[in-house]
């Protein structure tokens, strides 16, 4: 019974196992097989092509038969599997050529510049991360040390980003939070999965230091400690800030939707692979089975599919059987599934999945580019807040005092300067201007003619404050700074899961045995039973 669990290692196959063990006629089988002599085991791999024909033709309704009958006949292209572009039906014989036909004609391209690629944390942060034990710090009995260790002038020590000597805290929730926060960060900075960006890393930190609660602390000690440059600070939040951040973080750095799609991918193409082998014997078109079905030990997928011809069925004569492997081969047979059987003769297999997950790719790249798009805008706008910066701070060091003008109008003057030339920088310089001295709340990414940025800009120059002009700088300012982490994870996942779902051509298989073996299976469960018969009515006769 044992050697039914050896037909494969697949767990979809588990629920056939059973059904197999269950089959009161593996039992009779099994038996019969073991008395065959070799010889007639061995004519077993041979099936005629004849018979099988004969028997589907018998057996089943003709839109079966027809679509079986184009699964057969493969002696014109020699390949049992093949991988084919459901867009203009090109087929290929290999996954990479397919993949990179379907990705270079079907899926447009948008290659970013690599310098405008969000930076991910660096290796060192990186092991930081995750190498930590990440326990909860008791905050009251930590800052009670950090003042007794800041009196004797003594420091903490870390190593690799951890410092054994904070005190853990007994708290099952926090630590239960904080180990799951710790998952999501360790998953997103490993060797496959680059998606945390410095500028979330920068925000998680900056939120870290805005919410820890160190009673009575200097915040100069902590910076001679380094405290905030060690994954472990974030150790010492409370729970509703851990709770926050764990959510923040796997919204940023996990698409649920789209990590669907190549787990379905994989389950496709899993289902679609075959160890067997078949062979073609010349002259009578006779299937030639994989002589491995005879031996008991296990082998790999044929992921390529190809059809051998041979002179002859001598090729078995060399092949010694052991074991019962074959009978739980030929039991563990699904039932005819006449749906896929038309599919494949069709070559639609897959098909609809297909252009779903080709749908979403295209998606994804549209996205991309859009994500890379604002990114430029969000960077250029960045670099025009400092030079409005730098023109306000020009006129603060002027030593003659009389010479200094409001910072309004040094920056309408230099927009005067700059209005004749026409490129990106200079729109965007205006738009900064504008959105300056109009106190918006955040950028605005107008696209507006120069007469209408200065009519507006000249406008409102002579009427804004000092303090105004500063207060809407920094206020710009904070507002880019907090959404360049989220557009970053944007980019880095986008790209991720993009990579992840460049495997979808494997949807592409089409594979001729998974209709061919269940009939070939079906044909030979009933020669075996015809055998026993056989020999039943023999061994009557005697
Ligand atoms: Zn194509």
């Amino acid at each position: 019974m044992h050697a039914a669990v050896t037909v494969s290692d697949t767990g979809t196959m588990a629920n056939r196992m059973v059904t197999i063990k269950k089959d009161p006629s593996f039992d009779l089988l099994k038996t019969f097989w073991v008395n065959l002599d070799d010889k007639t085991k061995r004519e077993l791999l041979v099936v005629d092509s004849r018979k099988l024909i004969d028997y589907v033709e018998n057996k089943y309704v003709n839109k079966v038969k027809e679509d079986f009958g184009k699964c057969v006949s493969v002696a014109n292209n020699l390949r049992w599997r093949y991988w084919k572009c459901h867009i203009c039906s090109q087929v290929y014989y290999c996954f990479t050529d397919c993949q990179r036909h379907i990705l270079d004609n079907h899926v447009q391209k948008f290659v970013p510049d690599p310098s405008a690629r969000p930076k991910c944390v660096d290796k060192v942060l990186a092991d930081m991360i995750c190498c930590g034990k990440w326990e909860p710090v008791n905050t009251v009995a930590a800052a009670n040390l950090i003042k007794d260790r800041a009196k004797h002038g003594e420091e903490f020590v870390y190593v690799n980003g951890w410092c054994s000597d904070w005190p853990e805290a007994k708290d099952e929730e926090r630590s239960k939070i904080l180990k799951q926060f710790a998952q999501v960060l360790k998953s997103s900075c490993g060797n496959e999965n680059d998606t945390l960006s410095c500028t979330l890393w920068d925000s998680l930190i900056y939120y870290t230091e805005r919410n820890l609660q160190l009673l009575e602390v200097p915040g100069s000690y902590l910076d001679k400690c380094s405290f905030f440059k060690n994954p472990q600070c974030i150790c010492f939040l409370d729970l509703k800030h851990l709770e926050h951040i764990l959510n923040y973080f796997r919204q940023l750095t996990t698409d649920v939707r789209a990590s669907l799609v190549p787990k379905v991918v994989n389950r496709f193409w899993e289902n679609s692979r075959v160890k067997e082998t078949i062979g073609i014997e010349r002259l009578t078109s006779n299937l030639l089975l994989d002589g491995r079905l005879l031996c008991e030990e296990e082998h790999h997928f044929d992921d390529t599919g190809s059809v051998e011809t041979f002179k002859s069925s001598g090729i078995y004569e060399h092949v010694i059987p052991e074991g019962d492997k074959m009978v739980s081969w030929v039991l563990d047979c699904p039932e005819i599934d006449e749906k896929l059987v038309s599919q494949m003769g069709e070559g639609v297999h897959n098909f609809e999945i297909w252009l779903a997950a080709l749908r979403i790719v295209r998606g994804m790249v549209r996205k991309k580019e859009s994500y890379y798009d604002k990114r430029h805008r969000m960077v250029t706008y960045d670099k025009m807040l400092g030079e409005a910066e730098t023109i306000c701070n020009r006129e603060d060091n002027r030593k003659n005092v009389n010479q200094r003008s409001t910072y309004a109008s040094a920056l309408r003057m230099k927009c005067e300067e700059l209005v004749v030339i026409q490129d990106d920088d200079t729109k965007c310089f205006l738009n900064v201007v504008r959105d300056v001295l109009e106190r918006a709340p955040s950028p605005k990414y107008e696209v507006l003619t120069d007469k209408e940025y200065m009519e507006s800009i000249s406008g409102l120059s002579t009427a804004v404050q000092n303090d105004i002009v500063i207060k809407s700088l920094w206020k710009l300012r904070k507002f880019l700074t907090k959404k360049f982490h989220l557009i970053d994870s944007k980019i880095l996942l986008n790209e991720f899961t993009q990579g992840e779902l460049h495997e979808f051509p494997k949807l592409s298989a089409i594979e001729y045995r998974m209709v061919v073996l269940p009939f070939v299976k079906k044909f030979l469960q009933g020669k075996l039973k015809k055998m026993i018969m056989k020999t039943k009515e023999d061994d009557f006769s005697y």
